[in-house]
């Protein structure tokens, strides 16, 4: 987990910038757009790149109820932390830290018998209620119990651990295959399922706390999906769940992270010569070179090579030929930065520079990966951690 580390005083190499109020100001946004429901905090695999302790403590001073994970041990973590109200985690396999998340309070998913069979176990010799949630698949085709058979299964087994006192069955959730698609049949459909799997285990005399399923996506564009809960994670972030829905601002959202490094050589150069490995570059005529000391080993995606924008000196710059480990090269036109110039990888994109959206379409992929993937040489740099209205 990245909890840094003092506001630095000497120059980075490279930095990730965390804006703690714009993320506290996602999650009111996103709060307002649910008013009825909770909202859940995701903050998996390190809050998106983002850093889970400071993500989860700002995420729950602006109102998020409760903090999801996909591990267990992401949630112990938190916990661990001293980070209060409800967690939840979802991706188990067998031999898990049942007890330890039983001991911590923490809500565990169950997609199935051996899942059941294993909570149930370690809450009798915790001696303590498991908290459980049922997670159905109702057309992702991923986790979650197949409705019909399956999920009657696991429901009476389920209910029945509640009356021996060994679980409390806190919560009935799942999870949009395309709510990033609005309009997409399988919206509807999934919509239709969960009502169905809802009624089923509730006419057998499920009580749950919580029903969930809406993600980001369906938080932003599909109120009928937001039940008593909404786990949102990339909005809380600041980035759209796609271009096609819009940008952030279009929900008022703010991005987060800002990525940047600092310049670590500009050198004059003929035409004709070849940049990075391969050469997959060759100056066209004689310029300037910069030298931009972050690469895939931080996240850089390997696919923005020739592609990846960059801000450098007010103006965009591409990278230019292969994104190597641990640097690559963007072609400066004649320009004279001074090394130690700043160079904006992504951001908010009000000082003109690219935002992580940018980088996705430069590398063929998602803004979710894009964040996510920044690596841990990279550090975490908080401002706006308190809390100012
Ligand atoms: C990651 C995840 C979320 C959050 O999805 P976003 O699209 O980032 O909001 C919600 N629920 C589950 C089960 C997840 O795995």
């Amino acid at each position: 987990m990245t909890e840094t580390a003092p506001a630095p005083t000497a120059p980075l190499r490279a930095r990730a910038e965390i804006d703690l109020a714009a993320l506290r100001a996602n999650v009111r946004t996103l709060r307002a757009l649910a008013p009825g429901a909770a909202l859940m905090a995701v903050v998996k695999s390190d809050a998106y790149g983002h850093g889970a302790v400071p993500c989860a403590r700002a995420a729950v001073e602006a109102g998020a109820a409760w903090l999801g994970t996909a591990t267990p041990e992401e949630a112990l973590a938190l916990r661990a932390a001293g980070l209060p109200g409800r967690i939840m985690c979802w991706l188990w396999t067998p031999g898990g830290p049942w007890r330890e998340a039983i001991e911590a309070d923490i809500d565990v998913s169950v997609s199935g018998m051996w899942a059941l069979a294993e909570v149930t176990a370690a809450a009798r010799v915790a001696g303590i209620p498991a908290r459980v949630q049922l997670k159905a698949d109702t057309g992702l085709g991923r986790g979650g119990c197949q409705p019909g058979e399956d999920w009657a299964e696991l429901v009476a087994a389920a209910l029945r651990a509640e009356a021996e006192g060994t679980v409390r069955i806190t919560g009935l959730w799942s999870h949009f295959a395309c709510a990033d698609e609005p309009g997409h049949p399988s919206i509807a459909l999934q919509l239709t399922r969960f009502r169905e799997m809802l009624a089923y285990a509730e006419g057998r005399g499920v009580r749950p706390e919580v029903r969930h399923i809406a993600n980001s996506p369906a938080t932003l564009t599909l109120p009928e999906a937001h039940f008593d809960l909404v786990r949102t994670g990339i909005a809380l972030y600041g980035i759209s769940p796609s271009p096609e829905m819009g940008g952030p601002a279009d929900f008022g959202l703010r991005p987060v992270m800002t990525l940047s490094a600092s310049i670590a050589l500009v050198k004059h150069v003929p035409g004709g010569h070849g940049v990075s490995y391969g050469h997959h570059y060759i100056t066209p005529g004689a310029t300037t070179l910069g030298l931009v000391p972050v690469g895939y080993a931080d996240g850089v995606p390997r696919h923005a090579s020739g592609t990846g924008p960059v801000l450098v000196g007010g103006k965009w710059r591409t990278v230019a030929g292969r994104v190597a480990m641990d640097q690559f090269v963007v072609d400066l036109g004649g320009d004279e930065p001074e090394a130690g110039t700043e160079a904006v990888l992504f951001g908010p994109g009000d000082r003109g520079e690219p935002t992580a959206e940018d980088w996705a379409q430069a590398a063929g992929t998602i803004a979710y990966e894009i964040v996510t993937r920044i690596g841990t040489r990279v550090p975490r740099v908080y401002v706006n951690e308190q809390q100012s209205g």
